[in-house]
């Protein structure tokens, strides 16, 4: 396996902000992560898993552990008719894309996140009214050193949330269940989906897409709008204006402009409406 000491963060989230992590390990099989687990684990030192770094921000602190990273080894996408089996670390744009080679249907709505299939599926991500629970069959787990199966149905999929965030599971693969259906209308769905991202989402800019989860009842974004707050910056950090959900690094922002903006954003929004956004980011190191 591949190890990179002191390795900027920087270079695997799409905030393109973070420190150092002490360690970052590209791992080839479950052997590896097993291995650094193990060896995590008796040396007391913590250890994180990262799919594409799509929904993170890494303080600037750095992370003072050992970041596990997958590698394309670790990325198959098998087709078997109607399902594919994909490793965890495969992109969800080359899932979309094989499964549209192979004119299947059902996993459009994923096309356009930045995620791998194992944060897709820690995240439960979703979008356009499809998720991950809607496609998986089972998914193959590292739990304490074994690796288990279980199944789509007890992976306790709710928004933004599975078994896989409260259990500590390591996800490796999983089987997903597509349909087969007509190329034509996959590639126009497809389209379709991208063009909307491109309208209405601030892609031209580093984030980590949607900063905060939808509280229910409510649009994260709107209620940002409605304060008053598009373009509210701190540092290099500012919410879009295209999209207010986004918090974008408009300007070689830190992790701490960021958080710093979440934080005043947060307090705003309940001082003006009474609602507590929550981040969907997730935080790794120290604020
Ligand atoms: C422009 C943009 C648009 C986006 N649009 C959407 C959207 O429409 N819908 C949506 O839901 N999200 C969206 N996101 C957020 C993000 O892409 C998703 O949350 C995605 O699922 C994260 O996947 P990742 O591989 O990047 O995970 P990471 O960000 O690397 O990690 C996310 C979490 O998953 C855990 N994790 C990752 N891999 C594993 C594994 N193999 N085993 C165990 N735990 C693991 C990590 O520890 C971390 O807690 C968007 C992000 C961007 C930048």
């Amino acid at each position: 396996m591949e190890i990179l000491y002191m390795e900027p963060m920087r270079k695997h989230t799409t905030f393109r902000t973070g420190g150092n992590a002490k360690r970052l390990c590209l791992v080839k099989s479950e052997e590896e992560i097993n291995t650094i687990v193990e060896e995590c684990t008796l040396n007391n030192e913590k250890y994180i898993i990262i799919g594409n770094g799509s929904n993170l921000l890494v303080s600037d602190k750095g992370y003072d552990g050992t970041i596990i990273k997958f590698s394309d080894d670790m990325a198959e996408i098998r087709v078997e008719g109607e399902n594919v089996y994909v490793g965890a670390g495969a992109l969800l744009s080359k899932i979309a894309a094989t499964a549209r080679d192979n004119s299947l249907k059902g996993f459009e709505f994923a096309s356009g996140i930045p995620g791998s299939l194992g944060g897709a599926i820690y995240m439960n991500a979703g979008a356009y009214g499809g998720e991950m629970k809607d496609v998986v069959v089972y998914v193959d787990v590292l739990k304490d050193g074994h690796k288990v199966r279980v199944a789509g149905e007890d992976m306790e999929f709710s928004y933004r949330h599975s078994l896989a965030e409260k259990e500590n599971l390591i996800i490796i693969g999983a089987m997903l269940k597509l349909e087969s259906g007509d190329k034509e209308e996959i590639i126009e769905n497809m389209k379709e989906l991208a063009a909307k991202r491109l309208s209405k989402q601030p892609l031209e800019y580093p984030s980590a897409g949607s900063t905060f989860k939808r509280p229910e009842g409510y649009f994260a974004g709107k209620l940002i709008m409605d304060a008053g707050l598009a373009g509210y910056t701190v540092g290099g950090a500012r919410v879009s204006e295209k999209h207010c959900g986004f918090v974008i690094n408009y300007d070689n922002a830190t992790s701490q402009d960021i958080y710093r903006l979440m934080a005043e954003v947060t307090e705003k929004v309940k001082a003006e409406f009474g609602v507590l956004l929550e981040p969907e980011v997730q935080l790794v190191g120290e604020f």
